[in-house]
């Protein structure tokens, strides 16, 4: 018998500090919200989302309740509520009914109630024109009491937002009702665009969270909460969170000018592109018709460079001096004034090619006329006549001052060290043009005085005189 008092308290003190040590389950506060209201209540991978769902844990934070946030299927939440499973409704409005049962928080969010319709029924747009429509609305919804109060609607229970659309779309309903900020989201997230939103709101509500008639301990709190959620800025921060992801809803006519505004623009830059790739085209090959111009006109002047140069002296040539004095007998013959040549004949060159060589004789004969280039006036005209002789051509000179400049060169070259050779000489013929003249008389003059030159023993000047 002792040993069996033992054993029982034995057994009473096991089990006392079991219970003891077990800690108590802790039992947190169902909040139930309407699993079909996004984006206020939704579920995102399993987790309740949204700006009601933000809102309500902001409140339980700042009222410190341990509380969660279930959302199901509004009808079953409302059914566990009345059935004393949970313990608040969030997002819920006021209806009579509602009061009966509930009691409520203080104003929890402001909302509007909007008509959708097909846009090819602008005619819907307010409570009055529903009447004999057929117009959806979820089952416990609060759209459901504003739609009763017109007994000529016939109400359609639809299972959720985007079936009602579609139901719109497919013309099974007129219409729907439906909290402004979830038609649009669920339109806009499926790209539903045919469907439009009547421009006033039917009503404008205010949503609560609601407790169970009597339990003023919680509601005591959630007031609490939000007194102290007004105190900061967490309700504007999750408000305006929330309101810079709205995603706007087009109707099907702002679709398609939304569409044609792209395409015109793609069309405006595509032409843009063109334009500018056409342009810098004809620029490049503006540059490349330039450069080739300029190649052109390099290329023509070496060739008229070519055409009236002696390769070897790199003075004009009989060709360029046989136009110069056509040319400045013209003018001579208009205006006239004077012109005179000299032409010049290197004494001997023979004799020196023979003793040096060809190349020597080449390079006296370069020397010779940079010697004579160098001496002349920039009006006069000197060039290789051929062979070892030279012509001047001195328009507005008259024979003494001709004669005088072949004098000049006379002497400069008579003094001139040629390398290789040393001193050369040459004859010089002068002559001037008179009425009448011509190339040829004028050079048989030029070579007349000339020949005097040489055969009164070279290295002199000798003038043209028509005895
Ligand atoms: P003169 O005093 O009578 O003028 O005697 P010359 O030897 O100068 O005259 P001639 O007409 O007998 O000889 C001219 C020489 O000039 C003959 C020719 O070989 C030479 N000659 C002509 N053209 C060139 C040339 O381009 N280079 C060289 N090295 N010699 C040339
Ligand atoms: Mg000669
Ligand atoms: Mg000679």
């Amino acid at each position: 018998m002792k040993v069996n008092i033992v054993a029982l308290i034995l057994i009473l003190f096991i089990t006392s500090t079991a219970v003891m040590c077990k800690e108590p389950e802790k039992v947190s506060l169902r909040f139930l919200g309407n699993i079909n209201y996004a984006p206020l209540l939704f579920m995102n991978n399993d987790t309740p989302t949204g700006l009601g769902v933000e809102l309500v844990h902001a409140v339980l934070h700042s009222a410190q309740i341990d509380g969660e946030v279930e959302l199901m299927e509004w009808d079953e939440a409302q059914k566990q509520m009345k059935a004393g499973k949970a313990d608040a409704l969030v997002l819920i409005n006021k209806s009579p009914a509602r009061l009966e049962l509930y009691d409520f928080s203080e104003p929890f969010l402001e909302s509007d109630f909007s008509i959708f319709h097909h846009i090819s029924r602008p005619e819907i747009n307010t409570l009055n024109s529903l009447s004999g429509l057929k117009v959806g609305s979820e089952k416990g919804g609060y759209a459901r009491t504003i739609l009763e109060n017109n007994p000529n609607i016939e109400i359609i229970t639809i299972p959720n937002w985007l079936t009602g659309f579609r139901m719109i779309e497919a013309g099974t309903i007129d219409a729907l009702l439906t909290e402004k900020w979830v038609g649009e989201y669920t339109l806009s997230h499926y790209k539903i665009s045919d469907i439009a939103i009547s421009p006033i709101p039917t009503k404008k509500t205010t949503s609560y969270i609601a407790v169970a008639k009597g339990n003023k301990a919680l509601l005591d709190k959630i007031n609490e909460g939000l007194r102290k959620l007004s105190e900061t800025d967490v309700r504007e921060r999750i408000l305006s969170h929330w309101s810079s992801e709205t995603i706007t809803y087009i109707t099907n006519r702002e679709l398609k000018a939304e569409r044609l505004h792209k395409l015109m623009l793609l069309l405006a830059m595509a032409l843009l592109s063109i334009l500018g790739a056409l342009g810098v085209y004809s620029m490049y090959q503006q540059r490349i018709i330039k450069q080739q111009n300029q190649k052109l006109k390099d290329y023509n002047t070496q060739l008229e460079e070519l055409f009236v140069t002696d390769k070897l002296t790199g003075l004009y040539n009989r060709h360029k001096l046989d136009d110069t004095l056509i040319s400045e007998l013209m003018r001579f013959k208009r205006y006239q004034a004077p012109l005179s040549i000299i032409i010049m004949d290197i004494d001997f060159f023979k004799s020196i090619n023979d003793t040096y060589g060809h190349q020597v004789g080449d390079e006296v004969l370069k020397d010779f006329a940079n010697l004579n280039k160098n001496a002349i006036r920039s009006s006069d005209i000197l060039g290789r006549w051929g062979g070892e002789e030279f012509l001047i051509i001195c328009p507005e000179t008259d024979l003494e001052s001709a004669y005088i400049l072949a004098e000049k060169l006379r002497s400069i070259l008579e003094s001139h060290e040629f390398a290789n050779v040393g001193n050369i000489t040459a004859s010089f013929g002068v002559t001037t043009a008179t009425i009448g003249a011509n190339v040829d008389n004028l050079i048989a003059q030029a070579d007349d005085a000339l020949y005097k030159a040489k055969s009164k023993g070279r290295n002199r000047v000798e003038r043209f005189s028509a005895e």
